[in-house]
């Protein structure tokens, strides 16, 4: 009740004696650090499935694993259900719900939060199947024709293998009619290259998201205050259901009750949470955009990794959908996100102050 854990240490934690405060858990890293790249990447989706952050434990040399050299996805997903590594303990059949612990947290609450709800979502999620290191861009390619993902496979020559990409779908004209590895990633290297924003525009690019980041500083301070009420009105609706459990003896009613109180008291934190948030950047401007901003200048860089992950990072960030190939005339006009079709816009010539050095990478 006064916010220390009294259980074994979680993975990632360790007792530690400090003044003030006798046994506490503190990180216990690297494990720590890995832990809370796992929960963050989860919850923002850089890892889609619950395999892909199982593959990523795995690749960690220092987090420890089973006999069999492995991570259970069972034992990450429990793992990832504990609100220890948002700050809180959390236990229900003591009566303590969530209540603000005096250790370190891994993440923030809304991070956990999200992860809660990514949990619920994906937990039937199956394996992905269609990662493969040899066709990166299996199942994102669509067929031109019928629009249904292409497959891929080797195929024996009588020499040698080749490598193909090719539809499967039935009745489709396409069907059975490959497409060489070698040439549809070609293709598609060329259209990455495209993508590719000049000096200048990228310049300019990084002055806009610097502008906005100033604007969204100081809104989020009036922001602080309209918060406040919405905690106000919780708190109150709180009060309310806890009348209403000193009122009643049914044991079903008290127990809706109580969980409602306890959705209000999530409620509550993730709101709290915001409010300190409010006009206080977690990490600067630079720390911040640094990685996007490398990646917008040159996203063949992330798609050169070897890792497949890696690669379809790339895709999900690039492509707001998937690409259809057409056998005669190579891709068609893909849709590309947001980022990269804001400066694809940019770069139409409403900007006269701009020189266009063209689409082809800048030299200079
Ligand atoms: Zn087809």
């Amino acid at each position: 009740m006064n916010g220390y854990w009294v259980f074994h240490a979680s993975l990632g934690y360790k007792y530690e004696r400090q003044p003030g405060h006798g046994k506490l858990l503190v990180r216990d890293e690297p494990v720590a650090s890995i832990i809370q790249e796992a929960l963050e990447g989860f919850a923002h989706g850089r890892f889609e499935t619950q395999t892909e952050v199982k593959r990523f434990l795995e690749s960690k040399v220092d987090y420890p694993k089973n006999s069999d050299g492995g991570v259970h996805v069972q034992r990450i997903v429990e793992l990832f259900f504990r609100p220890l590594y948002a700050g809180y303990i959390d236990i229900p059949d003591w009566g303590i719900n969530l209540q603000p612990g005096k250790h370190e947290p891994l993440v923030s609450f809304e991070t956990w939060h999200k992860l809660q709800q990514r949990l619920k979502e994906t937990s039937k999620a199956p394996a992905r199947k269609d990662l493969n290191e040899d066709f990166p861009l299996r199942g994102f390619v669509t067929c031109g024709d019928c629009e249904q993902p292409m497959t891929a496979c080797w195929s024996k020559g009588r020499s040698s293998k080749y490598a193909y990409y090719l539809c499967r779908t039935k009745d489709c004209e396409s069907r059975g009619k490959s497409v060489r590895k070698e040439k549809l990633e070609g293709e598609f290297e060329a259209l990455l290259m495209n993508l590719r924003p000049t000096q200048n525009l990228f310049f300019m690019a990084e002055e806009m998201f610097k502008d906005l980041w100033d604007i969204r500083l100081n809104g989020s301070k009036k922001e602080a205050v309209s918060i406040k009420a919405e905690i106000r009105k919780v708190e109150s609706k709180v009060g309310q259901f806890l009348d209403r459990i000193v009122e009643t003896d049914s044991h079903t009613l008290i127990s809706s009750y109580e969980n409602k109180v306890r959705k209000l008291e999530e409620e509550k934190i993730l709101l709290r949470e915001k409010i300190e948030n409010c006009g206080r950047p977690l990490q600067s401007f630079d720390d911040t955009f640094r990685t996007a901003m490398t990646f917008l200048a040159n996203p063949q860089n992330l798609w050169a990794s070897e890792r497949i992950e890696d690669k379809r990072s790339v895709l999900k960030l690039v492509f707001a959908e998937k690409l259809p190939y057409c056998r005669k005339d190579g891709f068609r006009t893909a849709a590309i996100s947001l980022p990269f079709s804001l400066l694809d816009d940019l770069k139409g010539g409403d900007y006269a102050m701009v020189e266009l050095a063209g689409i082809e990478p800048a030299t200079s």
